[in-house]
């Protein structure tokens, strides 16, 4: 791959109208996607990029886009689009529509969201006369393809966003249907945080010559951000939250959470506790969530509590913390939960709830990020006394030369680092606050713990 060094939006031959947006949005310099990907974009080829969000894959794709409505002025056909962008997820594919409308203020291109979880009259609508850019989640567009309310067989440009999560999420049926209605004719974007081998797969069918741009894989992604464990025992881990986003500097936290029903419970505790939180997941209705994320956004609410899937193409600049509080079985999805802190430059803090049940998915996140993560031990076996007498052994350990570990207890000399967790160490101080009590016990993650829910 050939290394392209631009400093500037003006040397990506970008049209004027663009260029003046993304200097009114303060972006002044394109990041590593966005330098290779839009030269080759704006030159009529398909491309493939591995690059997952935060890296802003969305102005990759959007502004070159863009630029081709502009220097191909036509006008939409009725029930057409002119430009399709699948994504996964509703959030992300409101997202990506106001990145256009962002980008393409003084461009005005017509657009038009197509996502489930809405009433779809409005959509149809929206579609009678055609438009530019449709941006759209798999399930309704095949529905508004069956009603004939949008044809597709005028798509110049088509985006598939987030590939690999479209097939996480069993998508891939799906688009191989809308894939048949398309244009043999056309220029296809695909982008995707992994490539396993069925997304391969799809590039080969779907994209002709395509040239292939790659940024910060995966097992990268995590080097701006500091990482924390926390081992913890699974009852504790509500009251170990509370205290920790009272106790943190914390502008935004997200908290993931393995289930819905996990971060419904989750936000309970918080609130109960004093804390304002709101949980963002698939059973809340399209207004819920958008609410929900608008003040988040707005800074208040500080707290959100997501599942992996609710929490995918979560745009919100800020957020200072991302708290796991169930690890996820998935190694990639820890990556891509953390990846929602540092973004576009910013650092950020990632603290993670191990509980017993967990080490396993654990020790293959740190494989898969090539990483160990810096721990606390929070258990309450650790009051028990070392049987050897010994004081347990503390290290402060800092990957790559980052600072590491909670800084409170840094400072009072109180990291430990005791992964995989057979001895004691610790100290008791950090775990005084979590006074036994009887209800938890049965949740001590000992080895006959739950496994976690899924
Ligand atoms: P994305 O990976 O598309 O989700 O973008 C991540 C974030 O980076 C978004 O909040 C964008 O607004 C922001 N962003 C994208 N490109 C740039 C840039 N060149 N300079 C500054 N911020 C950017």
């Amino acid at each position: 791959m050939k290394e392209v060094k631009v400093n500037s939006f003006d040397q990506l031959g970008l049209a004027a109208p663009i260029v003046r947006a993304l200097a009114e949005e303060k972006y002044e310099t394109p990041t590593p996607i966005q330098a290779q990907a839009i030269p080759s974009v704006l030159a009529g080829r398909d491309l493939v990029g591995l690059a997952q969000t935060g890296t802003g894959k969305t102005a990759a794709f959007a502004l070159p886009i863009l630029n081709h409505l502009l220097n191909k002025r036509l006008r939409a056909e009725q029930r057409a689009c002119r430009v399709l962008v699948l994504s996964p997820t509703r959030e992300l594919s409101g997202q990506i529509l106001e990145s256009f409308r962002t980008y393409g203020r003084h461009a005005r291109p017509t657009a038009a969201l197509a996502i489930g979880g809405v009433p779809i009259g409005k959509q149809v609508r929206s579609l009678v006369n055609g438009v530019d850019v449709l941006v759209a989640t798999p399930g309704r567009l095949l529905d508004l393809v069956q009603t004939r309310a949008v044809r597709l067989d005028r798509v110049e440009v088509f985006v598939l966003d987030e590939a690999d999560r479209m097939l996480d999420m069993g998508f891939i049926r799906d688009i191989r249907k809308i894939v048949t209605q398309l244009p043999a004719q056309r220029q296809t974007l695909f982008f995707s945080a992994t490539m396993p081998t069925e997304i391969e797969k799809l590039v080969r069918e779907l994209l002709r010559d395509p040239v292939r741009v790659a940024v910060t894989p995966a097992a990268k992604t995590a080097d701006r951000v500091e990482q924390r464990i926390v081992h913890v025992d699974r009852g504790d881990k509500s009251t170990l939250l509370a205290e920790m986003l009272k106790s943190e500097p914390i502008d935004r936290a997200l908290v993931f959470t393995r289930t819905k029903h996990g971060a419904d419970k989750v936000v309970r505790g918080l609130v109960k506790a004093g804390i304002t939180a709101e949980a963002i997941h698939g059973n809340k209705s399209q207004n819920n969530r958008e609410r929900t994320l608008a003040a988040f956004r707005a800074g208040r609410v500080k707290t959100l509590v997501a599942t992996d899937i609710a929490a995918r193409g979560i745009d919100v600049d800020g957020v200072s913390h991302v708290f796991n509080y169930d690890l996820p079985n998935i190694p990639e999805s820890y990556v891509h939960r953390i990846g929602r802190t540092a973004r576009a430059g910013a650092e950020g803090i990632a603290i993670s709830f191990c509980s017993h049940d967990e080490l396993p998915y654990l020790r293959d996140i740190e494989k898969l990020i090539k990483l160990s993560i810096p721990s606390t031990d929070r258990r309450r076996q650790r009051q028990v006394a070392p049987r050897d007498g010994h004081q347990p052994r503390h290290q402060d350990r800092k990957p790559n030369g980052r600072p590491g570990g909670h800084r409170r207890e840094q400072a009072n000399g109180h990291q430990s680092r005791d992964h995989h967790a057979n001895g004691y160490s610790g100290n008791i101080e950090s775990v005084a606050f979590l006074q036994p009590k009887r209800k938890d016990r049965r949740h001590s993650g000992g080895p006959g713990a739950r496994r976690p829910m899924h």
